[in-house]
């Protein structure tokens, strides 16, 4: 009896083995998987006028599925740990991946600070990091992806050069002022690293790109008000501005909502052309363009404002747990005439890591409890077997 005993109690310490093991699986599969859908599953893209006149059947005005996010800050050879590494990469990663298959965008756009080390990396680095990007931020081809230049990828103005400048737009098949237009809509990348108005040959290239598009829409928008002609690609009003750097506030102490910049930091004072645009730059551009909107990125926090009571310009969030717990990024459900957005927010790191410390002590306190009742059978198991001897 005592040794039918003893073998049950192997057996069912194989068992409670293989139950843990089953149990540490599920929480590493919910950890690093499946909480990108359950997060991301109520994210759905805005209602728009236009999607809904064309349900109704009163018209049929094309909607961009645009997708919006920023400073993904992927690390370098030179700053961070591996394990940050790894772990926030593979965070962007599921995220991306998880949002393309739930929401399917047709465009999407990155705001800047791809990189956290492009200002420096060598160039064996630097192709290890266009690797991992690559990777990452894989897609189908119906889906375009766009990116624009932030200050962690060429450096700051007085770090930036011809070469850091020509490696990224290379890559990434852009140039530092360019329209792009996909269902009539009118979208203008800018290099805001550039606009620091100083002369400097990358900035006067720029500025005098700038100011050619800027003619060639002001130029359509005025065809078009003649009676009887074609429009042309570049003829729609609203222009979308994309760029890294915000357009010069004061600060962030008006921005508002859950991913907001923290109290202290929005009473920081903006330093123009570190923080944000100079002034001057900013003007600039809102005069070019009068953009109906403008996405930037760079604070890693989010904030609307109004400049000069009517445009309205959106800080994007980072997309990286490196810079926030709660990371976030923009669906904007745009057409030719009017847009509308939402917010989509990924799983919080705090909430990840308060899921393993939990499942952790649960499984020790489980064993702890086994391991008692095992020893007490044991004991029991050993008194048998010596009364057995004795008889
Ligand atoms: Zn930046």
């Amino acid at each position: 009896f005592s040794l039918i005993f003893l073998s049950t109690c192997r057996k069912a310490g194989g068992k409670f083995a293989f139950i843990s093991l089953w149990f540490i699986i599920c929480v590493f599969v919910f950890c690093e998987f499946l909480i990108y859908y359950t997060v991301m599953f109520s994210c759905v893209w805005p209602d728009n006028e236009a999607t809904l006149s064309s349900q109704r059947g009163e018209g049929s005005t094309p909607v961009l599925k645009t997708l919006v996010l920023s400073d993904t800050h992927l690390l370098g050879a030179i700053n961070g740990h591996w394990f940050d590494k790894v772990r926030r990469e593979w965070q962007m990663e599921r995220a991306f991946q998880t949002a393309l298959w739930l929401l399917q965008p047709e465009i999407v756009f990155i705001l800047g600070d791809i990189f956290d080390e492009g200002k420096w990396s060598s160039s064996e680095d630097w192709e290890d990091d266009v690797r991992r990007f690559r990777q990452m931020f894989r897609h189908p081809t119906n889906t375009e992806l766009l990116v624009v230049v932030g200050n962690h990828d060429i450096g700051f103005h007085y770090e930036m050069s011809w070469f850091k400048l020509q490696r990224f737009e290379k890559v990434f098949n852009i140039t530092s002022a360019r329209i792009v237009t996909k269902k009539g809509v009118n979208f203008l990348l800018v290099n805001s690293v550039a606009l620091h108005g100083d002369g400097c040959s990358i900035c006067q290239d720029v500025e005098d790109e700038l100011i050619k598009i800027s003619r060639a829409l002001n130029c359509s928008i005025q065809k078009t008000h003649k009676p009887g002609q074609l429009k042309s690609s570049m003829d729609k009003s609203p222009h979308f501005v994309f760029q890294h750097y915000p357009l010069y506030r004061i600060s962030d102490v008006e921005c508002t909502g859950e991913d907001a910049a923290t109290l202290e930091e929005r009473n920081l004072v903006f330093k123009q052309q570190y923080d944000s645009l100079s002034l001057v730059a900013s003007h600039k551009l809102l005069w070019w363009f009068q953009p109906r909107l403008i996405l930037s990125g760079h604070t890693h926090s989010a904030c609307e404002k109004l400049h000069s009571g009517k445009f309205l310009e959106i800080s994007v969030p980072s997309f990286s747990w490196r810079n926030r717990n709660n990371p976030s990024f923009i669906l904007g459900s745009i057409s030719s005439y009017n847009f509308t957005l939402s917010k989509c927010f990924l799983p919080r790191e705090s909430t990840v890591i308060s899921i393993y410390c939990s499942a952790g002590a649960l499984l020790i306190i489980i064993i702890l409890t086994y391991c008692q009742l095992l020893k007490k059978n044991l004991h029991y198991a050993q008194c048998l077997v010596s009364k057995h001897k004795i008889l």
